[in-house]
């Protein structure tokens, strides 16, 4: 006899190192048991949740267990939501359990309690219900209700058949019925495809005529939208360009194709401020998902998306995961952020999701920004993606001057404050014109380091031996890299010495000079500490109203807002990011520099920047201060060329960690082995080279109280990479050595 088999992907969990199991279907299931189905499944002595992938008519394996229970109507994942899990999984090598797990958080399920009928035979079930049509009539034809639908849910059974309470609790009891958990798929997210959307109503009030630049980069772009396979389009475009208000026209041309859009940001504070601008003009159709949404936000998008009312839906990195129907276009915006990459299992790149699922769907993906990641721009030069560019600032707006004030120069005259004279002086001169000013800060606390006086001891974290940094509104010392916080000490934890002193700053400091030397000034200031304490949408709502005077943050402020009545921007110490042990250093102070100087004269008043840094020689913050970016770019790329790097190879990232630094050494040594062993094997099959670097313990070598050695594999080929790793993880997992987790970074933006 032919057994029935699918493969079932477990709901957030793995079981042995393994998330994908095979089970038999028993015949009263039948057509029930579909891919994206969700199923009871045993697993050990347990029972868990899984989904159903496919059919597998080829497993040979003896002892197969069957499903247990069907728990939702239908299926709850597309075959496309599936094939987006499956290919993700697959190419940044993380379990799949993980990946629908994210799905299924975003997909507007009901929960309903079933009532089953488990009664197989005919004949007792007639037997029964003639019984209680005679004694109790409407527990007589629940009963014949339930032959022929075999289940109702509590809520229905309350409505239809009022009044037996009792008497089914003693049909559960008999085992006649029994109760269980199911979950409903909202229609129209499985069927919307043919469903038409809603007339759409534009408020026109705000729509600006686009110039030459924008109109031929837009025409570009429709091209590309009515493509069969829409080729993907780099939008890159200065700060101030109006690269918002072309997606805008994009939006509202894929919405006039019958067709949806997904907008997605880097940063939850920037979806906020993205919707807003969005929705003002295409009104309710609009909808938000981040994972920071409130309950009642959270059922607002999910009923829209339910009952399949959104044509826009804007969101945060995992946004890219959210079933939407009908998918038109797909826009990346600030596209070279590191914020989409997730620096947690599972450690998905937003943009290649985003760019498979736009092809899964042939929608169009505009990755936008005006500092591409060099993996973006290089992709665009060799032809892959449409290069579309926008030169110039909207209504021919100048970009700002730039003037950079040497800090060692300031030391040497006896000037050692947070602020330059030049920098003061500007700010006062702003001010006093009732004009807006940003500081930019890429550290937030008050002082970063903690040292003492006597000793010369620096106050570490127990977790991870990183300097702690001192909070003042919480009086705390707080880790930046695990969160651990202690309170302020008197003294000095190694000494006992009363005299410690706060060196370096952050934002918090900052705000605190400033306010003694501004007292009039409303200061403002957002990094994560201040948006931790209170809500996303809020705080975009403030900076919206431009409620402020000064402005002081970190890099949250540093892409996408643009505010008109700012003029003058300061970069309070340019060189922090620079001294990263991290190929991308230069590219990122690159990046920050160039966006943050954006930030000023975007509207009629020209903007001016102070820039104050140790090393204002630095090409990343000369190309940045005078605009240069093709140079930067060609200097860069030419750089990573020459030492191996993205976008020439691809890296692999291995970090082992544990609490016993030796263990985990020993670990990674014995990785190492078989990995090498295996990229030979390989090499003899092709002739592409795969590196293998350390192991070596990792720049972060003690963080949360594990210790961590790192492991780098660099070839051409990704996929060559990952089938050395797939060969070598079962020959490691057969040493059984404990204490030591691995975890796999593909594409890695973090390198510490
Ligand atoms: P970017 O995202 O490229 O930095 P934005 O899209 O935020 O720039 O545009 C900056 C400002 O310019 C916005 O207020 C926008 O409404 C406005 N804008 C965009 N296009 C035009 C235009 N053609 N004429 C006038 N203003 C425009
Ligand atoms: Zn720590």
């Amino acid at each position: 006899m032919n057994i029935r088999m699918v493969e079932v992907a477990l709901l957030g969990r793995i079981y042995k190192q393994q998330d994908i199991f095979t089970y038999s279907v028993p015949d009263d299931f039948g057509v029930e048991v579909q891919p994206g189905v969700w199923v009871q499944v045993p697993l050990g002595r347990a029972l868990v949740q899984g989904c159903v992938l496919a059919e597998n008519s080829s497993f040979t394996g003896n002892n197969i267990r069957p499903i247990k229970q069907v728990l939702s109507s239908g299926p709850v994942f597309s075959h496309q939501q599936l094939n987006l899990a499956l290919w993700t999984s697959r190419y940044f090598m993380c379990p799949v359990s993980q990946i629908l797990n994210i799905m299924s958080r975003h997909a507007p399920l009901r929960k309903l309690r079933l009532l089953r009928l488990q009664l197989s035979d005919d004949n007792q079930l007639s037997v029964l219900i003639q019984y209680w049509s005679s004694t109790q009539p409407s527990v007589g034809r629940l009963l014949e209700y339930l032959k022929f639908t075999g289940a109702i849910s509590r809520q229905l059974l309350a409505r239809k058949f009022p009044g037996v309470q009792y008497e089914v609790e003693q049909l559960v009891l008999q085992g006649i019925v029994s109760e269980e958990l199911a979950y409903v798929v909202p229609q129209p997210l499985l069927t919307a495809a043919n469903q038409a959307p809603a007339a759409l109503h534009l408020s026109l009030s705000q729509m600006p005529v686009l110039n030459g630049e924008q109109q031929q980069a837009l025409l570009v772009m429709e091209n590309c939208l009515t493509q069969e396979k829409p080729t993907p389009v780099l939008l890159q475009g200065i700060t101030g360009s109006g690269k918002t208000e072309l997606y805008m026209r994009l939006i509202e041309h894929t919405i006039r194709r019958q067709k949806t859009a997904l907008i997605l940001a880097p940063e939850i504070v920037l979806a906020e401020y993205l919707f807003k601008t969005i929705a003002e003009r295409f009104g309710a159709r609009a909808a938000i998902l981040h994972s920071k949404l409130s309950k009642n936000k959270l059922k607002v998008t999910h009923e829209k998306l339910a009952a399949g009312d959104i044509d826009i839906l804007i969101g945060a990195r995992s946004a890219v995961f959210a079933p939407l129907p009908r998918l038109g276009l797909v826009v990346l915006d600030e596209e070279h952020s590191a914020s989409y990459k997730q620096d947690v299992s599972p450690r998905y790149h937003c943009r290649e999701v985003a760019q498979k699922k736009a092809d899964l769907n042939s929608a169009l993906l505009v990755l936008g920004s005006a500092t591409p990641s060099l993996e973006t721009w290089w992709k665009a030069q060799q032809g892959e993606f449409r290069h579309v560019r926008l030169t110039a600032r909207v209504e021919c707006r100048p970009l700002p001057k730039v003037q950079f004030v040497d800090l060692r120069e300031e030391l040497r005259t006896g000037y050692g404050n947070i602020l330059s004279r030049k920098l003061n002086d500007k700010l006062k001169h702003a001010l006093d014109k009732q004009q807006q000013a940003i500081l930019f800060v890429n550290r937030r606390g008050f002082a970063s380091i903690v040292t003492c006086k006597y000793c010369g001891e620096v106050i570490r974290c127990r977790y991870c031996s990183m300097p702690l940094t001192y909070h003042r509104s919480k009086e705390v010392l707080q880790c930046h890299w695990c969160g651990w916080r202690s309170r302020k000490p008197q003294v000095c934890p190694q000494c006992s010495e009363t005299g410690l002193l706060y060196r370096g700053y952050g934002t918090e400091r900052v705000v605190s000079e400033l306010s003694e030397r501004f007292p009039q000034s409303k200061i403002l200031r957002i990094d994560t500490d201040a948006v931790e304490d209170s809500d996303a949408d809020q705080w975009s709502s403030t900076i919206l109203e431009e409620d402020f005077d000064i402005l002081v943050g970190t890099q949250m402020i540093a892409k996408g807002l643009n505010l008109p009545r700012v003029t003058l921007v300061g970069i309070l110490n340019a060189d922090i990011g620079l001294q990263q042990p991290d190929f991308r250093a230069a590219e990122n102070t690159f990046q920050t520099t160039t966006q943050v100087i954006g930030r000023a004269g975007r509207g009629n008043l020209e903007g001016d920047v102070v820039i104050q840094s140790y090393h204002p020689g630095h090409y990343a913050l000369l190309a940045a201060a005078h605009h240069r970016t093709d140079d930067f770019y060609q200097a860069e790329i030419h750089f990573r060329k020459e030492h191996g790097y993205p976008p020439f190879l691809e890296i692999v990232r291995l970090v082992f960690s544990g609490p016993s630094d030796d263990r985990v050494r020993a670990g990674s040594e014995v990785f190492e082995r078989y990995v090498k062993m295996n990229a030979e094997i390989h090499s003899l099959e092709d002739d592409s080279q795969t590196s293998i670097l350390g192991p070596a313990p990792a720049p972060l070598h003690l963080l949360r109280g594990n210790y961590r050695w790192q492991l780098i594999l660099t070839s051409s080929s990704l996929e060559k990479i990952r089938s050395i790793l797939d060969r070598t993880f079962p020959i490691y997992a057969k040493q059984k050595i404990t204490g030591v987790q691995i975890a796999v970074d593909v594409q890695p933006m973090n390198m510490l």
